[in-house]
């Protein structure tokens, strides 16, 4: 099978690859074994050095990396070189912080001494998504290879030249025993490297089908998965809130990566005293947008990354029109390219009510109060995250209270950071990533007594 590299801003193909066969993949996990007995045998100062080589060679190479990902994937590329440089934030706050997340912890028992002791877990292995090609591997990796695992990479079939370049960083900058490996095979063979016995876990970034499938054969082999999938995330605004502050971030938080985040902010909630001056300002700024070439500075939003998902958003939008929707602005396709769109009067049924929606698209809902918003905040399957705007810190706790999520962000957008711990509720997922609990979801917690 053909793993192939399409621009999507001109369809132009980059690359192709083929698929590795199965004897590649077996001296792959092999050489895995052997990075293993290295990665661990280092202490967290060696390891360290390294991670801060890797943050160190990231900067450098920034401008580089982004256009590949815009390149291969679409998005903007001041997001893209953006995200390169989160990486190596984390990279280098993992380097500072895994050994204190790890440390021996020392529990009083009636022995001489009880002790928990974080111990690596083997070859993990990594089963991620397109949308941030750099920062979903480097998120998981980063902790990983702190902790003292190694890892395998199986990226979504549409981004290899940014799977291989990752690959090479690690190496560069001393992983060069081949503690991270990028595995270039197809979704089908997923299955049979998480039932090699040398694979200890997995975790997956992806859909929904994705995250059942991956989880379900881990369980068959009694393996630890973590699971990151989707999110319809919503973004409630009240009464109290600054409108200014609201509309600007509403606009941000729903088009970042051109629409294809998890946790873009999905669903609308605003308060119906201020639903017809925010629902006016929003569209707006919505159509202020700049539409066009990723690789331009000042592109706003560029095109989806690849033919399936504009089809999808398309038929999202026309389905939802179809069942009653009001179509406020946008609802056009051109290519890959969808412009940004606004909808309201959603009937519940519909998909922009039901769904995700992976591109440029807004769904507004208004509501009577608190109990009214967190309501239609939770009636979702997923439980990512959610954006609370309100200045009443009472009202506040109320949502953070009420929303069933794995985030709840108050006057803020959604983000992740390598400080706190990022996953979700319900279809969301389970298991974290990020902070302490993110380094600890692949380590075998060892309880030491000494009698
Ligand atoms: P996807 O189709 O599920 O693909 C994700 C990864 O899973 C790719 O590497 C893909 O490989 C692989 N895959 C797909 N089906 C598989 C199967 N049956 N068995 C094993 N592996 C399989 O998702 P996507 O469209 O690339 O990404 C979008 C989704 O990811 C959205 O739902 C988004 O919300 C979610 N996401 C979640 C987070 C989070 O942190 N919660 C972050 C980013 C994205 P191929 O490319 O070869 O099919």
């Amino acid at each position: 099978m053909a793993i192939a590299s399409v621009n999507p801003a001109t369809g132009e193909v980059l690359r192709t690859f083929e698929a590795l066969h199965d004897a590649a993949i077996d001296a792959a996990l092999a050489r895995s074994e052997r990075a293993l007995r290295v990665n661990r045998a280092r202490g967290f100062h060696e390891r360290g050095i390294r991670m801060r080589q890797t943050a160190e060679i990231l900067e450098k190479r920034q401008n580089e990396l982004g256009r590949l990902i815009t390149t291969e994937m679409g998005k903007p590329v001041k997001a893209a070189v953006a995200e390169v440089a989160k990486c190596a934030n984390t990279c280098r706050y993992y380097a500072e912080h895994a050994e204190g997340y790890l440390a021996d912890e020392h529990v009083k028992t009636e022995a001489q001494e009880t002790f928990i002791r974080y111990e690596p877990m083997g070859t993990i292995l990594a089963v991620m998504p397109w949308n941030f090609p750099f920062w979903q591997v480097f998120r998981f990796a980063a902790p990983a290879l702190m902790a003292g695992n190694v890892a395998l990479l199986k990226h979504a079939s549409n981004v290899p030249q940014c799977a291989l370049a990752i690959e090479e960083v690690f190496r560069d900058a001393g992983f060069a025993d081949h503690e991270f490996q990028t595995l270039l095979i197809g979704s089908e063979q997923v299955g049979r490297v998480i039932a090699d016995p040398r694979v200890k876990a997995v975790t997956l970034t992806g859909s929904e089908p994705a995250g059942a499938s991956v989880a379900s054969i881990a369980a068959k082999h009694i393996k630890k998965a973590v699971l990151e999938l989707g999110g319809s995330d919503p973004f409630i605004v009240m009464p109290s809130a600054s409108l200014d502050d609201a509309v600007a971030t509403a606009v941000k938080a729903r088009i970042v990566n051109n629409g294809q985040s998890c946790i873009a902010a999905k669903r609308f909630i605003v308060h119906e005293s201020i639903a017809d001056v925010f629902e006016k300002r929003f569209v707006v700024a919505m159509e202020a947008l700049k539409v066009g070439d990723p690789l331009d500075e000042s592109t706003d939003v560029g095109p989806l990354a690849t033919p399936k998902i504009a089809s999808d958003i398309e038929k999202q939008v026309a389905d939802s029109v179809a069942a009653g929707a009001l179509l406020l602005t946008g609802g056009k396709r051109d290519g890959n390219y969808y412009t940004p769109t606004v909808l309201a009067r959603i009937p519940p049924d519909a998909p922009a009510a039901r769904e995700e929606t992976f591109g440029p698209v807004a769904s507004l809902f208004r509501v009577r109060d608190v109990d009214d918003a967190i309501a239609v905040a939770n009636d979702t399957p997923f439980g990512l995250g959610a954006s609370v705007w309100t200045n009443d810190r009472a009202e506040a706790d109320l949502f953070i209270d009420g929303i069933d999520t794995g985030q709840v962000f108050i006057n803020a957008m959604v983000a992740s950071d390598p400080r706190v711990p990022f996953g979700g509720t319900k279809h969301s997922g389970f298991g974290r990533e990020l902070g302490a609990y993110g380094i600890r979801e692949f380590v075998n917690v060892k309880t030491v007594w000494l009698g």
